[in-house]
């Protein structure tokens, strides 16, 4: 069974509540224990409608903030609010005339995970000795203020009537490098976007074709052979077009390796500065 992290995070949050309101400054560190707790559920929560994509061994081990950083690269919309509508169709694929908006789903976004997730960490600590010696201390206040702010973005997430909503166009390729399965959505206005392989870092356009489906366009481009009198040429991934590689031609077997260029400026007359 899949652990109820939304659960988890309504039961971390009304705790560091509690222990705000009890105004004694020594209750902060473990509202700062506790706010980080909850920003580590919402997150697990939202991973899960990503799990196929995502990979099960990954999703396991990583950070809140790696987590959420994977998920925005499988679908740019992984952390922002959408509003879920619904209407009947007049007929099969024409758009309904009146909508009904069932709620809107409100995610934990990645800049509050980055403003406060490591932040409150800090707190979690005794000052460093250098802070020691210089007779720096934690600045009560300042966490407090913190704790508020995340307190009330925790809170909106929680009060959404609908949660792990996705409608994104997606779909998924055998990279054609290294053969891993690579699975991405597209935004939610459709645009192209540039998706890579985690294992081998080979770049495709991700782009919409029709009918809920999505096309991934290997990035990658024809390099001529410069050896005279071969018409052969050879295709470069776009992580491939940097000074150094080599490969060898298929046409006439010559050994060649990308270069930066100089070239005989033919027009002698040039003004230089
Ligand atoms: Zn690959
Ligand atoms: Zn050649």
């Amino acid at each position: 069974m899949t652990p109820d992290f939304r659960t988890t995070a309504r039961k971390h949050l009304s705790r560091a509540k509690e222990l705000l309101a009890s105004g004694d400054d020594a209750d902060l560190e473990f509202v700062a224990l506790k706010l980080r707790k909850a920003m580590e559920a919402l997150t697990y929560e939202r991973s899960k409608i990503y799990s196929d994509d995502l990979g099960p061994e990954a999703m396991k081990t990583w950070q809140p903030r790696k987590l959420m950083q994977r998920m925005l690269e499988v679908d740019p919309h992984a952390d922002k609010a959408a509003q879920i509508s619904m209407g009947r169709e007049p007929s099969p694929g024409k758009r309904p005339e009146t909508m009904r908006l069932l709620g809107t789903d409100n995610v934990f976004d990645m800049k509050t995970l980055k403003k406060h997730y490591d932040a409150l960490g800090a707190y979690l600590h005794t000052e460093t000795l250098d802070q020691l010696y210089r007779g720096k201390t934690h600045d009560l206040e300042k966490l407090r203020k913190r704790c508020d702010a995340i307190v009330e973005a925790a809170d909106i997430v929680l009060d959404s009537k609908i949660w792990n909503s996705s409608m994104a166009n997606r779909g998924e390729i055998e990279c054609h490098d290294c053969g891993s399965i690579i699975r991405r959505r597209l935004d939610r206005d459709g645009e192209p976007r540039v998706v890579q392989c985690w294992d081998c870092n080979a770049s495709y356009t991700l782009t919409d074709i029709g009918n809920r489906k999505v096309n991934f366009e290997p990035r990658m481009q024809d390099v001529p052979c410069p050896v005279e009198g071969c018409s052969g040429s050879f295709p470069l991934w776009e992580r491939e077009l940097v000074a150094g590689t080599r490969w060898k031609c298929r046409d006439c077997g010559q050994a060649l390796r990308l270069a930066p260029g100089v070239t005989i400026d033919e027009n002698e007359n040039t003004h230089y500065e």
